[in-house]
């Protein structure tokens, strides 16, 4: 745990109290600070109280008294509307913040020269955390990974001397830091997402903006307008940046070409890295998300001998496009986290005679948007309430059946693919949520790697959780 000791002796509301809040409720007492801790649900409150967080309804605490009202990312702080804690906060002239802003302030107390690498963009955040973090652990660097990746970034061993931090920030967690100041701070891409809590495409843009203008070296995907035009501006405003590009060489900085990583100083360009032998960075997202990763690393130090060794032994991250097992000339691929049409494209664009299983609970839109990936398929295994919308889009374009439940899906799939011999791909990749008939993605996933398990004469690449 990091204790929040720039709070000595101060008292802090706090609102939200899930796994970051309850984390960041105890970091600040273990500090010395007073807490007064709330939430909407009794039962997390007495939760908080038996581990001895101190709590009050916050209507009725003294806010005269009160330094900072800490929320938990997922409180509403300005859209749809601001929570009613932030209304009391801002009358009572209170800051408010995050963990991740407790966070940078005790690094800059502690160890201002410690590395940090602060990530964030639309999508590949948690890929390119993860594997920037694998390139310094394998590198034998002291690492720490954390933030919305899932482990709350005040929970992590405290900043000293010679420890990296690797953590993954979502606009809400960099719209709660307001002096986040990272050694090398990523933004990969911006495409409308989220605009629910942000209101508008410029006010989500200008979020993620700050995260890399108080960086000291800044990385910036420049494949799409919002995010060339935010290197422009913060170049021009004296940050130091580094662009990368998944789609265009560049005269400076590091671009895909094919799968080979390219880095150009001064209109010379010379290969850094080769992707095409690394099962788990398939595809030009993963380009993206590897320049980034290399640019960091080279930016807090690392020789590219290191990153290249630490890119060949990335793992991937479970339930996204992860290679699980092989049968023959046969790969299945678990790519549950795709519970949207656009978030199944980047697999369905990486791989040639695909065997698909798709479906689950329908989002809007269906999978209409996913035409032009249709002669890639194989065939297709529909799962769960959306079977009959999506094979009304197949139509004549793939062949199809209703396989219903996964198990039989993944049963017909690798029957269906192993005649076809090499080369044909068993792909999980729904372009649905899960609830229909699982409690979350990551259960669908595991039940995916299970039935793959079961399958005669399998070879798995990871074990049976996946
Ligand atoms: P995030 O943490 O931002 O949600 P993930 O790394 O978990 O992103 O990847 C989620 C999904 O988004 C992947 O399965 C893939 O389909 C897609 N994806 C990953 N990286 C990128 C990228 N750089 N650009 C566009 N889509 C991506």
């Amino acid at each position: 745990m990091i204790p929040a000791s720039t709070f000595k002796g101060k008292t802090v509301a706090l609102f939200g109290l899930g796994g970051s809040g309850l984390a960041t409720a105890m970091a600040l007492q273990a500090g010395g600070a007073t807490v007064i801790a709330w939430d909407d649900n009794p039962g997390s409150v007495d939760n908080a109280a038996k581990a001895g967080i101190g709590t009050g309804d916050l209507r009725a605490a003294d806010w005269g008294g009160v330094a900072a009202l800490v929320l938990s990312p997922g409180v509403p702080l300005t859209h749809p509307k601001p929570h009613w804690t932030v209304d009391l906060a801002r009358a009572a002239g209170a800051e408010i913040i995050g963990d991740v802003e407790i966070f940078v302030r005790e690094r800059r107390a502690h160890a201002p020269d410690c590395p940090f690498i602060a990530i964030t963009g639309t999508n590949g955040k948690s890929t390119t955390t993860a594997l920037i973090a694998h390139i310094l652990k394998t590198s034998g660097r002291d690492t720490q990974l954390g933030g919305n990746i899932g482990t709350a970034v005040l929970t992590l061993d405290p900043p000293k001397a010679g420890r990296f931090y690797v953590v993954e920030c979502s606009s809400y967690q960099i719209d709660l830091a307001p002096t986040i100041d990272p050694s090398a701070g990523i933004l990969l891409n911006l495409t409308p997402d989220h605009l629910d809590r942000h209101g508008t495409m410029q006010h989500y843009a200008d979020v993620k903006e700050r995260l890399v203008a108080g960086s000291r070296a800044a990385i910036v995907g420049v494949d799409d307008t919002y995010c060339t035009l935010i290197a422009d501006r913060i170049e021009r405003a004296g940050t130091r940046v580094e662009r990368i590009s998944r789609r265009n060489p560049l005269a400076d900085g590091i671009y895909a070409d094919g799968t080979r990583l390219m880095i150009a100083r001064g209109g010379t360009a010379r290969a850094v890295a080769d992707l095409s032998a690394i099962q788990t960075l398939r595809g030009s997202h993963n380009a993206q998300n590897a320049a980034a990763a290399i640019a960091a690393c080279l930016a807090v130090g690392l020789a590219e001998d290191e990153i290249r060794a630490g890119l060949a032994s990335f793992p991937g991250l479970q339930h996204r496009m992860q290679p699980v097992g092989r049968r023959g000339g046969v790969l299945f691929v678990n790519d549950s986290k795709a519970t949207n049409a656009d978030a199944a494209a980047p697999a369905l664009s990486s791989f040639e005679r695909i065997h698909w299983i798709a479906g689950g609970l329908p989002k809007e839109g269906g999978i209409t948007t996913l035409s032009g990936f249709f002669p890639r398929i194989a065939r297709a295994y529909l799962i769960g309430e959306a079977a009959p919308a999506f094979a009304a889009t197949l139509g004549e374009a793939v062949p199809y059946e209703i396989s219903g439940t996964l198990d039989r899906a993944v049963r017909h799939a690798a029957a269906e693919a192993e005649k076809e011999g090499s080369g044909s791909v068993v792909l999980l990749s729904p372009a649905c949520a899960s609830f229909d008939q699982y409690k979350n993605f990551e259960v669908r996933g595991e039940a995916f790697v299970a039935h793959v398990a079961e399958l005669p004469g399998m070879t798995m690449l990871v074990d049976r959780k996946g």
